[in-house]
């Protein structure tokens, strides 16, 4: 977008902070509170392109899963058990500083548990596989065999599952507004950020209302971080995610979140009967790319059809909502921290590959961890971007005209 020299000449006064949070989702007002929770005197701002809770913070499933989006015996296989066991460690980690950190009732927190449910006998071995691996990692879960699955969830055509006390649903816009109050953060809303650079050992923040001005930079933008910073563009790509919301059931059959398939799948019905679904992107690969707001006819019938087919009793049931987000997968599926190129003190993180809620509060705390110089923060090394063999050298880029 360019502006135009009456516009520009017209912008509101400028802004200085000593940390600017750019991204208003759950990452970013997590670091947010956690900054004003740790140096109550510092002045913080968080600047939103839109509203708060704008991009995926608003408009996922509520799922509070620990782990990774993989079940635990991928994750093993995948990341080796040491690493393992710390991703898991921090995700529990987020889950109880959920619980001792923040009213719950501010944003509908439900300690359900969750289950994880097969949708293939090569699935279930590796639930049953997981059951046991977690155990011995100390954190407690059960297997659900097929048809008491199945009886449960009042549903059909499952397999075994994966049964985590610890897993819990909330409201992700109401989370999100929580944590930004909470942070006592100024909130600068409909603020793009259009340009970055340093400016006299500040950094200066571009947008078409106005300038901000600050000592440091925290960069939760996720899947949108390319667009400020494309030398990023290598450690997160954008996914699209789409669901529906149905009108309210006579009943309701689910009290905890379902997330099956491989996570391609999840669902959750409230308290009124409304069915919240999402997943089936798998089966759309080439169309849910990049940053397109949209939903899809075929994508959507396929929720439908899933629904159907496993909820007889939700045949009937009208579609009320339907909407999409986007998520940002980083190469390895594991969340990211970094350096801003060329903005000494200032941060990124992204990443959060479709479980940014299961890491978000707790990754909040280490983003803030690193702006205050911590020393060694917990969890750094898990995260950095220094895993990858990729360079970062090249400074954000500054679009002509701004
Ligand atoms: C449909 C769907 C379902 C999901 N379900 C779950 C779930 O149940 N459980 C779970 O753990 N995870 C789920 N996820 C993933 C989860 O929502 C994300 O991982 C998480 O919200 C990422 O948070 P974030 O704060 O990093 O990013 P975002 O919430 O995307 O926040 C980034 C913000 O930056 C803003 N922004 C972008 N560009 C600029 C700019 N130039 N200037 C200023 N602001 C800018 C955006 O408007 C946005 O508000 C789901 C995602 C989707 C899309």
């Amino acid at each position: 977008m360019t502006l135009s020299f009456w516009q520009h000449a017209t912008r509101e006064p400028e802004v200085r902070a000593d940390v600017a949070i750019v991204g208003g989702g759950v990452v970013g007002c997590s670091t947010a509170y956690w900054l004003h929770r740790m140096r109550p005197s510092l002045r913080l701002v968080i600047v939103e392109a839109g509203m708060l809770a704008q991009g995926a913070s608003g408009r996922n499933a509520g799922f509070l899963l620990p782990g990774t989006a993989a079940d635990y015996a991928t994750a093993v296989a995948t990341y080796g058990a040491e690493r393992a066991r710390r991703l898991l460690h921090f995700t529990r980690e987020n889950r109880e500083m959920i619980a001792t950190e923040l009213r719950g009732a501010a944003f509908d927190l439900e300690p359900s548990g969750s289950l994880t449910v097969a949708g293939s006998a090569a699935e279930e071995a590796r639930l049953l596989d997981s059951v046991s691996l977690l155990r011995a990692d100390g954190m407690p879960v059960a297997f659900i065999p097929r048809d008491e699955t199945n009886r449960r969830l009042v549903a059909r055509g499952y397999g075994g599952a994966l049964y985590v006390p610890s897993g819990a649903m909330l409201h992700p816009v109401r989370l999100v507004r929580h944590l930004a109050g909470e942070s006592e953060a100024r909130l600068l809303t409909h603020h793009r950020v259009a340009a970055l650079q340093e400016a006299g050992g500040d950094v200066v923040l571009e947008t078409p209302v106005r300038r901000i001005r600050a000592g440091q930079v925290v960069l939760a933008l996720n899947a949108y971080l390319p667009q400020l910073v494309p030398a990023l563009s290598p450690f997160v790509r954008p996914v699209r995610a789409q669901m529906l919301a149905t009108e309210p059931a006579a009943s309701r059959w689910l009290q905890v979140p379902v997330y099956s398939h491989e996570g391609y799948y999840y669902l959750r019905q409230l308290a009124d009967g409304v069915v919240l679904l999402g997943g089936a992107r798998h089966l759309h690969a080439d169309e849910e790319q990049g940053y397109e707001d949209a939903t899809t006819e075929a994508l959507q019938a396929d929720l439908l059809r899933y629904l159907h087919f496993h909820f007889p009793q939700a045949r009937g049931l009208g579609v009320r909502h339907r909407w999409s987000g986007v998520m940002g997968f980083s190469p390895d599926h594991l969340p990211v921290v970094g350096a801003v190129p060329g903005l000494d003190g200032s941060v990124w993180a992204a990443g959060f590959t479709g479980h940014g809620m299961g890491f978000g509060f707790r990754f909040g705390r280490l983003l803030a961890d690193v702006v205050l110089g911590t020393p060694h923060p917990d969890g750094l090394e898990l995260f950095s971007v220094r895993r990858f063999p990729r360079p970062q050298t090249a400074r954000p880029s500054v679009p002509a005209g701004e």
